[in-house]
């Protein structure tokens, strides 16, 4: 069974479609697909999608991506400790820092970001954290934070669509954060991704599909969509000199225990 534990199934990019494309991902083996709520404005929304009954399981994570982080952070933490709650909402997220595309001023994203790990620690959630050119900063604020702060689990959440490099990758994994692994695994000019990631060890990674951007090699330029975890697997198991069958029991299990599955 493959857990494809960042897709955003809400998106209209699906709305045409949205049950072949959970039928193919059936159908690829994909267990659980976690759904993830950039805005408040779509919580709601993906809460309902979740609650009707579909196959595979659907679970979600509710957050405020950094492209929403100029909203007065204090009444989204608290809708959010009301929404949040297991079964369905398995992780507060994504939130985080993006410098690449996001116009928000640094300081301001920063504090969102604050303020939402502070909900999600408060309500003993796991984190899914958006990181975008934004590694120093990431990391230096997750470090803080969680100084003298208990943890739980194995995992305190999920560093989603890691793209940075080695001493980041062991920064993320010692402070008891999983690396997302997404299409950019199977690029060819990834060779820095994959030594990282082969550093990092598959006992710290989980599979994620970012649906439906970032498809991997073999549709580049197309809709991404969760049936290809299956070809993430497989890129991934081959920078690892493992079997896909053992990448994708152990990235399976690293999420169950990431999302208490
Ligand atoms: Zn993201
Ligand atoms: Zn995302």
């Amino acid at each position: 069974m493959l857990i494809d534990t960042h897709a955003h199934l809400s998106d209209t990019a699906f709305d045409g479609d949205r049950s072949a494309v959970l039928a193919r991902a059936l159908e690829a083996g994909v267990g659980v697909i976690v759904d993830i709520a950039d805005s408040p404005d779509d919580w709601d929304r993906v809460l309902a999608l979740c609650r009707s009954s579909h196959s595979p399981l659907l679970r979600c994570a509710l957050g405020l991506h950094p492209y929403y982080a100029d909203r007065d952070p204090d009444p989204v933490a608290e809708a959010l400790a009301r929404k949040a709650k297991p079964p369905e909402a398995v992780a507060f997220g994504e939130i985080g820092l993006d410098y690449a595309r996001c116009r928000i001023a640094h300081e301001v994203q920063q504090r969102a970001f604050l303020r939402l790990l502070e909900a999600a620690d408060a309500s003993e959630l796991p984190v899914v954290i958006h990181c975008r050119d934004s590694f120093a900063d990431t990391l230096d604020l997750l470090e803080g934070f969680y100084r003298g702060r208990a943890k739980t689990g194995r995992f305190r959440g999920v560093l989603h669509c890691f793209s940075g490099k080695e001493p980041e990758a062991q920064r993320g994994v010692s402070l008891g954060f999983a690396l997302g692994v997404d299409g950019p695994v199977t690029y060819p000019a990834n060779d820095a991704l994959r030594a990282a990631l082969r550093r990092a060890g598959l006992a710290h990674l989980v599979l994620e599909t970012d649906s439906p951007y970032l498809p991997p090699q073999a549709s580049r330029g197309k809709r991404n969509e969760p049936a290809a975890v299956k070809e993430i697997a497989a890129g991934l198991a081959a920078a690892l000199g493992e079997t896909p069958e053992e990448v994708g029991r152990i990235t399976s299990e690293n999420a169950k225990e990431l999302f208490r599955l």
